[in-house]
């Protein structure tokens, strides 16, 4: 299979939806990122790594970093975090108070927000530092020693994170977090500062298309532990839309509002697609048809 080839064919098929729909802006610097930009990578699970676009622009991983989360803490961890949070599709939005609420401080899922946070609690009470192991992991995978946060970014999280503030303390009066909650937030709005390009993003989530096998050939989780990734991101990973999602592309995947997504081909591949601007479910909308047309061209949905 051409795939340098497939890329380049995609990213001039997607073209006429380049900014298509709108760049997040209630983390405001977000807001000037080129709503025109697309990227797409793929690093095969066996070594090559192909990019078309604007593959190598770094840009905001935001919710794609709760992959990594997740996976780090049930690296260390096994399966203890699923007493801490619930692994269901939400129906409800990302940053939901309300079903937090209803759930009595029980998270539906561990990609939208309140169970991310407790997932970054745990790995702040594992390593002392959860940012930094999740940007350890990443410069590890992927070999880019340059890989680092966004520091405006998240200082402007930080600014405008009444919400995420409110879902953090929400959780700790229900006793659903180990750490003060001002630490927890830190470091959560750290991971989701953190700057990639597709290219880094894809191998660096490589390992969940390798049964958890790292770039360096030595397991970082259990096939087991990254089947159970993989199933999340399929059912949770994309916001509302994780049903129009299995539908149209038919993988494991994993969007963030600074408009990349990560997709994984169990035993063949992963993917990266990166165009800022969204749709109104909150994922790129070039990014999800540049998807779409992957797993079609190749053959590749699991379904
Ligand atoms: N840092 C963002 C927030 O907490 C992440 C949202 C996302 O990408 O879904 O609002």
């Amino acid at each position: 299979m051409d795939m340098q080839g497939i890329l380049e064919e995609i990213v001039d098929a997607v073209a006429p939806l380049r900014g298509q729909g709108s760049v997040a802006s209630y983390i405001p610097s977000l807001g000037g990122v080129s709503p025109e930009s697309f990227g797409m990578s793929v690093a095969m699970a066996d070594g090559p790594v192909y990019g078309a676009g604007d593959w190598r622009t770094p840009f905001s991983i935001q919710s794609i970093s709760k992959v990594f989360s997740l996976a780090l803490v049930m690296s260390y961890d096994y399966d203890s975090i699923w007493a801490r949070v619930f692994r269901e599709p939400s129906g409800t939005p990302f940053n939901s108070l309300l079903q937090l609420e209803a759930d009595h401080g029980i998270p539906r899922n561990p990609f939208i927000n309140a169970g991310a946070i407790v997932v970054t609690d745990r790995l702040l009470t594992l390593t002392g530092d959860a940012a930094g192991s999740i940007r350890g992991l990443l410069r590890r995978e992927s070999g880019n020693p340059a890989i680092d946060v966004d520091s405006a970014v998240a200082a402007s999280e930080a600014e405008h994170g009444h919400r995420n503030s409110a879902m953090a303390h929400l959780l700790a009066s229900y006793g659903n977090l180990e750490n003060p909650v001002e630490r927890v937030l830190a470091n959560y709005f750290d991971q989701c500062a953190l700057e990639l390009t597709c290219e880094d993003l894809a191998t660096a989530s490589r390992f969940l298309s390798r049964h958890g096998v790292s770039s360096g050939g030595t397991p970082f989780l259990t096939p087991h532990q990254s089947k159970r990734v993989n199933a999340v991101m399929l059912t949770c990973g994309t916001y509302d839309a994780a049903g129009e999602f299995a539908y149209r592309v038919g993988l494991p995947g994993k969007s963030g509002v600074g408009g990349g997504i990560v997709a994984i081909v169990p035993g063949r591949c992963a993917i990266t697609v990166w165009g800022p601007a969204l749709g109104p479910s909150g994922n790129s909308v070039a990014g999800i048809a540049a998807l779409d047309e992957f797993t079609t061209r190749t053959g590749w949905s699991i379904f």
